[in-house]
């Protein structure tokens, strides 16, 4: 592999871009330090995940929702309605936001759904996103590893990445206790995972990664997700665009809503642009 490094990276076609310069400014250092001193931090649901109805791509939660029972889903209904708003209107704080997912967790634990259910209903209803598994070997092939981190479970992002044969370098997300049967028990809470404290310095599996690998690729599609790395000049931050239900899909919103809360980069549909530009930094791009 060579690296043609007085090449000036460009930004490949697909991406929605706020402010080129600083972008192609991140590219250049990307691409000189190389891939020894970068990696990739990758968000689950609804980044590296795509629904295989079309326009409905549904996240681990929506799955579990599914096997309880009519009051479990209206129990956690009223709690995702309690905290929702304050999401959106960005307004969580990492106390309510601990509560929030404690909360949900106890309520949906409590029902003993069966994982095993869970986990084939959610290969049924989700594949992964065009370019993921591209983007895993281009990532394998030149030693960049892969963060996984999630506020799903940890069971069914190594289900999915099994399924495909990818593996990812750790994969941080809330860790379920099962019995040999699938029987969900309940849930590690150490291992809690949730939009506010999916922050890669916080978990000490990541201990040394950042010194050694300053450089940091992050692929996420909530607005929040945008702080689960830290630092400025040597993080690109590409959203993948993938409205709830409850978000406005205009693509325009969507847009001034990412760039404000400091996005680089905006992708639709799948990741073959990142892929595309990986290559690029690697210099092995065709
Ligand atoms: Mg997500």
């Amino acid at each position: 592999m060579t690296r043609d490094i007085h090449t000036k990276p460009q930004l490949p076609k697909d991406f929605y871009v706020n402010d080129l310069k600083r972008v192609l400014t991140k590219l250049q250092r990307l691409a000189q330090d190389g891939p020894e001193r970068l990696h990739c931090v990758f968000d689950f649901d609804h980044t590296l995940t795509a629904g295989k109805r079309p326009g409905e791509n549904v996240g681990t939660w929506d799955i579990i929702d599914e096997l309880l029972p009519e009051e479990g889903r209206k129990r956690h209904q009223e709690i995702f309605q309690a905290h929702r708003p304050h999401e959106l209107a960005g307004k969580l704080t990492v106390h309510e936001a601990q509560g929030w997912w404690s909360e949900t967790l106890n309520v949906l634990c409590s029902y003993n759904f069966n994982m095993r259910t869970a986990e084939n209903d959610f290969l049924e209803a989700v594949t992964l996103r065009s370019g993921v598994t591209e983007l895993f070997h281009l990532c394998d092939t030149a030693g960049i590893p892969t963060i996984v981190l999630s506020a799903g479970t940890k069971d069914v992002i190594e289900l999915l990445l099994e399924k495909y044969h990818l593996k990812a370098s750790a994969i941080l997300a809330t860790e379920l206790e099962i019995t040999p049967e699938g029987r969900v028990l309940g849930w590690k809470h150490d291992t809690l995972i949730h939009m506010l404290n999916k922050h890669e310095m916080g978990h000490a599996k990541l201990a040394g990664m950042r010194e050694q690998r300053p450089n940091i690729i992050l692929l996420a599609d909530g607005l929040d997700d945008v702080r689960m790395v830290e630092g400025v000049d040597d993080v690109l931050r590409i959203r993948v665009v993938d409205p709830r239900k409850d978000e406005s899909s205009a693509i325009e919103s969507y847009l001034e809503k990412s760039f404000e809360a400091g996005f680089d980069l905006v992708i639709e549909h799948d990741l073959l642009p990142v892929v595309r530009l990986t290559e690029q930094l690697l210099g092995t791009h065709k």
